[in-house]
């Protein structure tokens, strides 16, 4: 199981640095190829990044030399995890595909690709068998695979166990994004010190129609999505990890009361709970029963950042049901989810 080879493409950028700090000590995967930019191509990894995670520049990596984003430089690697802006994630990630190397990706680019799987492993862990309907290489050895957006991971995460017992018909909400899901430097100071911003650009989008395919159902190959209407209004906040979500859905079957729903969140099972993979949190979701929970500062980090966090459910007066839910957005919302779905991908034997 262990001894995987692993490429990390974007490596400098605020999502590559968050894998190498998740994959130092990573029991089945090391790092031992870095990819970026042609600024940075050519200098050690020391030399190229400007460090932003709190921790110390793991040595295994910073003597490492960043390479230019190309397959043919990437020979010594069983599979990548992509950082990589979304300016050049679809030509470079769909390059390596074709030469072969599987791809694990935190862009954008193909999650709404119908042959590519859109993964959250406690959500969806079945569609990872779309891999097969993809014809990059001839004899399937080179695919890709993403995960979502940062606010779609809590959203539906949050709504699976819903989604499964009642239905649902329709889903408002409004985010509170942490700046450091706008990468470094993100967001000027002046505009988010003591400030909301409410507009996040073309991030709404991506809320809407995500949840969709992850909530989808597979079968024979096809993947039909779920069908109802997403609203969301993204704000920029001065927080710096996690993201909360105020949600108020609307569902087919009607709970008995806000009590009977957190019941079902507290005894909701993981569909990966018996896979004992790593970086799997004990509680993918945790209902607080503390009405002032979840905050980002208090709980962003719990399960080194792999939970969603659940909370304030309660009758809602327009729709059904009212709660918050959050979850750290560069752990769980990118690199930590994309590091879970290449242990899945192992366990599937995929990889
Ligand atoms: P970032 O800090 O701007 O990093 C971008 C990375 O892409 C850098 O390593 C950069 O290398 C590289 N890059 C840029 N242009 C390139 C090119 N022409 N060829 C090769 N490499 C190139 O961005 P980020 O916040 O880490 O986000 C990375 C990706 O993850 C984006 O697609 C983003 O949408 C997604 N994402 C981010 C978050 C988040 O919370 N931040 C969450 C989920 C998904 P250089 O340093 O050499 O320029």
């Amino acid at each position: 199981m262990s001894d995987y080879r692993v490429g990390i493409l974007g490596a400098t950028g605020a999502v590559g640095q968050k894998f190498i700090r998740l994959l130092e000590g990573h029991p089945w995967f090391n790092i031992t190829s870095l990819g970026a930019s042609s600024r940075s191509a050519g200098k050690t990894y020391r030399e190229a990044a400007n460090w932003i995670e709190a921790t110390a520049m793991p040595e295994s990596v910073s003597g490492l030399t960043v390479k230019e984003c190309e397959p043919g430089q990437f020979p010594d690697v069983d599979f990548v995890f992509s950082g990589l802006d979304s300016s050049v994630a679809g030509k470079v990630e769909r390059a390596f595909a074709e030469a072969g190397i599987p791809v694990i990706s935190n862009a954008k680019n193909f999650r709404t690709d119908p042959t590519v799987p859109l993964l959250i492993p406690e959500v969806n862990p079945d569609h990872i068998d779309l891999i097969k309907s993809q014809s990059f290489t001839e004899d399937g050895s080179g695919w890709i695979i993403t995960n979502p957006n940062c606010v779609a991971v809590p959203l539906t995460t949050s709504l699976k166990p819903l989604f499964d017992e009642y239905g649902v018909e329709s889903v408002i909400l409004t985010s509170m994004q942490a700046i450091s899901g706008a990468g470094y430097p993100g967001v000027p100071s002046l505009d988010i010190l003591g400030n909301v911003v409410p507009l996040i650009s073309d991030e709404e989008p991506k809320i809407h129609a995500e949840p969709l395919k992850l909530l989808g159902n597979l079968e024979d190959g096809k993947l039909t999505h779920a069908d109802f209407p997403v609203q969301a209004t993204a704000t920029r906040v001065p927080v710096i990890n996690g993201h909360m979500l105020a949600v108020t859905v609307g569902l087919k079957k009607k709970p008995g009361s806000a009590e009977e729903v957190k019941e079902l969140y507290r005894n909701w099972k993981s569909p990966i709970a018996d896979l004992d993979l790593p970086s799997a949190p004990e509680y993918p979701i945790f209902y607080h029963d503390d009405e002032r929970y979840p905050q980002p500062r208090m709980h962003a980090d719990a399960e080194k950042g792999m939970r969603t966090s659940v909370g304030r459910m309660r009758s809602s007066n327009v729709l059904d049901l009212s709660y918050v839910a959050m979850a750290h957005n560069t752990v769980r919302g990118a690199a930590g989810g994309a590091i879970l779905n290449a242990e899945l991908l192992v366990r599937k034997k995929y990889l």
